[in-house]
């Protein structure tokens, strides 16, 4: 027989070993994509999301709304008691899983439940009525996702606990339109009344007995919808569903007087405001635990005809990414209404309250939209002085001078990663800034720097005392001059 060479055996047993550890190398470099239905918030979105939070922080301190942030995981049967089984967030939506304990929890789908349970929970009804609240973060519901609809997506939202009086509904809707439109969106309030739950079951009654005479009509969804929750039969976006929709008993008609006038006095706010809206009779929302008003904010485009969503299959369709998020014109930008008995059916003390949650990736969406259409840049901070450095004893200088600007309230830009002064005025060319710091060598000795008049190219040299006075006057002038 003849033996192996020692080499060749060496060299088969590596490349054995090779082969063998061949799947392990691959699955160290598996990659990662973001989960169905999730994106990540670039950069590039952020001048939207800063504008978002910086006009929704300003309109909670003018209606003096108190910031409030609940956790992200909450028990899970505070959103089923709340929303309501037969709802699809709790039937099919929720994030729901078991804690090492063995507690049900979810990632909370909505946070007005949440806010019922903190105001209970921290006996916020001793405190002055109304409680005026306001929040901000990512809610989660397993959604088919699609343009403008995600399984991870945030929300403002405003609450207003402890009042019944319609002011205190029309305050909630103008701060929800007030927020479109300080960020640029013109909107229109699609609004109804549910009235009470008494005033509701005998509506329900009605609707149902309406709808089982026209069963055949009606696709397999609204089917099981009669016996499941019977007020979505009017939500249904199908064609043969819609016309039976037409004939279908409206809640207005099944509501009290009281119930009437609230929801009148409720309009006549929103008159005197000059708020557009349309009262829209079908419109009764998803949640159990609302009672009289409803309402939900659409985007008022000229473009605005209703393009239906393709209903991708499950697996079939693209991640929801930044890139594919063209807004139909029926997707709500926000919804809200009067939910008077939730904290009471939290636990709490008879509570009247009522708020609207707005959807903000959508808001995202219809503002870049909008952008297009209209050839707008949305701006995004304004930069108004470039500091340029040269040699390492500018750039430490630099950095000591800067960091003396910060809080004087001029928007400075610089790059410190730069070091000709070519490529440190090309940035500030493109940041279309007005004038350019420059500190080199020579400057350092003499404690002055030079002041670069972007559009005439005229340079001043200045002590490095004067350097913020003199800033503040060239800017107020330039601005002045606008
Ligand atoms: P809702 O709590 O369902 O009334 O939602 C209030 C607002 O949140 C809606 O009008 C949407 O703008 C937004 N929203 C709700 N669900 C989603 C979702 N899955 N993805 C993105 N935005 C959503």
């Amino acid at each position: 027989m003849k033996k192996k060479s020692p080499a060749k055996t060496n060299k088969k047993a590596l490349a054995k070993e090779k082969k063998a550890a061949a799947p392990e190398a691959k699955s160290a470099k598996k990659s990662y994509n973001v989960l169905r239905g999730m994106r990540d918030i670039l950069p590039r979105e952020d001048k939207y999301w800063r504008t978002f939070y910086r006009t929704g922080q300003h309109l909670a301190d003018f209606y003096q709304f108190n910031k409030i942030e609940t956790p992200i995981l909450e028990e899970a049967s505070l959103f089923v008691r709340s929303i309501g089984k037969g709802t699809d967030v709790i039937e099919k939506e929720m994030y729901i899983f078991e804690d090492r304990d063995g507690t049900k929890v979810c990632l909370r789908p909505e946070a007005t439940a949440s806010i019922a349970r903190a105001y209970i929970g921290n006996g916020m009804w001793n405190n002055q009525q109304p409680v005026k609240l306001w929040y901000w973060g990512p809610m989660f519901r397993h959604d088919r996702p699609q343009a403008g609809r995600y399984r991870e997506f945030f929300q403002a939202g405003f609450e207003t606990l402890g009042i019944k009086d319609p002011a205190a509904d029309a305050e909630i809707i103008l701060v929800a339109y007030s927020f479109f439109k300080d960020i640029g969106l013109p909107v229109v309030i699609h609004i109804n009344s549910i009235g009470t739950p008494a005033e509701r079951e005998r509506y329900i009654n009605e609707l149902v007995s309406y709808y089982r005479n026209k069963r055949s009509y009606l696709c397999e969804d609204c089917r099981n919808r009669i016996s499941k929750n019977p007020l979505r039969l009017l939500d249904c976006k199908e064609e043969s569903c819609q016309k039976v929709k037409e004939s279908a008993p409206q809640i207005l008609d099944w509501l009290e007087e009281d119930s009437k006038n609230y929801f009148m006095k409720v309009l006549e706010y929103l008159d005197e405001l000059n708020i557009p809206y349309i009262p829209t009779p079908s419109l009764v929302r998803g949640l159990d635990y609302y009672t009289h008003t409803v309402f939900e904010i659409y985007p008022a485009f000229d473009d605005a005809e209703p393009k239906e969503v393709s209903a991708d299959k499950e697996g079939e369709q693209k991640p929801a990414t930044s890139d594919n998020n063209s807004l139909p014109a029926q997707a709500a930008l926000g919804g809200g209404g009067r939910y008077d008995l939730l904290v009471e059916e939290l636990g709490g003390k008879p509570t009247p309250a009522c708020g609207v949650a707005l959807g903000l990736e959508r808001a995202v969406n219809a503002l870049r939209q909008q952008a297009e259409k209209n050839n707008i840049t949305v701006r995004d901070i304004k930069y108004e002085i470039f500091f340029a450095q040269l040699g390492d004893d500018a750039k430490r200088l630099a950095l000591k001078l800067i960091n003396e600007l910060r809080g004087t309230g001029i928007q400075l830009a610089f790059n410190f990663f730069k070091s000709s002064l070519k490529a440190q005025l090309e940035l500030a060319n493109n940041l279309k800034v007005p004038y350019v710091v420059i500190l080199g060598q020579k400057e350092v000795q003499d404690h002055t720097v030079i002041i670069r008049d972007m559009e005439s190219g005229v340079q001043e040299i200045i002590d490095q005392k004067k350097l913020e006075a003199t800033l503040k006057k060239k800017l107020s002038k330039v601005n002045g001059d606008k």
